[in-house]
């Protein structure tokens, strides 16, 4: 019986192969020397000596894991300090943390469509996260052009009747370009909507202190406004957080089944998030460097006759000539020491299959000059 279902997912394989979409998990040594332009540890905090230590002692107060939900196991000081100062960090009144911020985005957007009828426009280039929270939502769902508050405008016009959910990342995960967030913002405002932000690529990078897009955009604590976010990116650690109303965090608590029914955050992983939480915050130097080489970066990539997508943060896509060559791209550079993403369909559009390129301040400057000589080096 089983062999019919694995005919099947070989067909698909060899499907995939075909049109070079093979995936490989390959091995990754503890420190293997491999330089990183491909993790999204962008203010090198993953490996700070405080990080470490705050991680260290809740491992040895609570163990390796929370042992259960928060609701039935118990919620830890770990987790109230982290979620109080990163509701205090992005201006909002509550802030509730989950396992990833995969389910953070699961768990807000089923509470914001938890009105009946409610509408989700969703911006075209959505992380998959949204995408799927949309889905397991029921909701009905108008997927609006990329950074285009004129089609949200016109999609919430047509949904005049009902109550909406306007669903946009703050700096989009492949491309890496800004939201138009004070613009979306107006519309939603004016149709009496509602603006959910997904932060985790402008969360310590962009805003006063690092407080996200939401806040650089001048939105933060806007009762229309719901931030999500990752704590696995300029946090370098893990878990994801929705922020906004108390009455949501409320809400999500009673109600939210990604919460409900998820093992809780590991405390000591909610400790190191929070010592690199401080971190970040007073990082406006790690900021400015991961600033400073997303320019260096696309200014010697375009000089070499590539073609670049414009950073607003840390995330910088190269275009490749098809997924075939993005493959060979990437695999050269590995062969030569450097990790870079390379994305192909279905993570991106047909025809713009790419290197994904993140700054990470903690990168030796020497080391990342050395880098984008490889890239251009062994580009198709
Ligand atoms: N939203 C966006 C925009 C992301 O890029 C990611 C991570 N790939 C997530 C949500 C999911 O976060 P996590 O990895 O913590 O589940």
């Amino acid at each position: 019986m089983v062999s019919s279902w694995v005919r099947e997912w070989q067909r698909q394989a060899e499907r995939r192969a075909a049109a070079g979409l093979t995936r490989h998990l390959r091995p990754r040594g503890p420190d293997d020397g491999i330089v990183d332009l491909a993790g999204n540890d962008y203010l090198g905090l993953s490996r700070h000596p405080e990080v470490i230590a705050a991680a260290e002692s809740a491992v040895k107060a609570y163990g390796l894991g929370s042992t259960g939900s928060r609701l039935v196991r118990g919620s830890t000081e770990a987790h109230a300090d982290l979620e109080h100062d990163l509701a205090r960090w992005l201006g909002a009144e509550a802030a509730l943390v989950f396992s990833s911020g995969y389910l953070a985005n699961l768990g807000a957007v089923a509470a914001l469509v938890a009105p009946a009828d409610t509408v989700v426009i969703s911006d075209a280039y959505n992380h998959a996260s949204l995408i799927d929270a949309c889905r397991l939502a029921r909701a009905r769902t108008v997927v609006t052009p990329h950074n285009d508050p004129a089609a949200v405008d016109a999609a919430l016009a047509g949904a005049a009747d009902q109550p909406a959910v306007v669903v946009t990342e703050s700096v989009f995960s492949v491309d890496g370009d800004a939201a138009p967030l004070a613009d979306l913002h107006r519309v939603v405002r004016r149709r009496g909507a509602l603006l959910l932000v997904d932060d985790a690529h402008a969360l310590g990078m962009l805003g006063p202190a690092g407080a996200g897009g939401v806040a650089a955009a001048g939105l933060a604590g806007e009762p229309d406004v719901v931030v999500t976010a990752t704590l696995s990116k300029s946090l370098g650690a893990a878990g994801g957080v929705v922020v906004g109303p108390a009455a949501l965090v409320r809400h999500l608590v009673e109600t939210g089944r990604p919460f409900i029914f998820d093992t809780g955050l590991p405390p000591a992983v909610a400790a190191g998030a929070h010592a690199a939480l401080r971190l970040a915050r007073d990082g406006d130097h790690l900021r400015e460097e991961v600033r400073r080489r997303a320019g260096d970066l696309v200014r010697g990539l375009t000089a070499a006759g590539l073609r670049t997508t414009a950073p607003d943060a840390a995330v910088v896509s190269v275009f490749a000539p098809d997924a075939d060559a993005a493959l060979a791209w990437a695999a050269a550079c590995r062969d030569r020491g450097l990790a870079v993403g390379c994305f192909r369909p279905p993570s991106t559009p047909d025809g713009s299959s790419r290197l994904r390129l993140t700054i990470n301040a903690g990168v030796p400057r020497a080391e990342f000059d050395r880098a984008l000589e490889v890239i251009v080096e062994t580009a198709p």
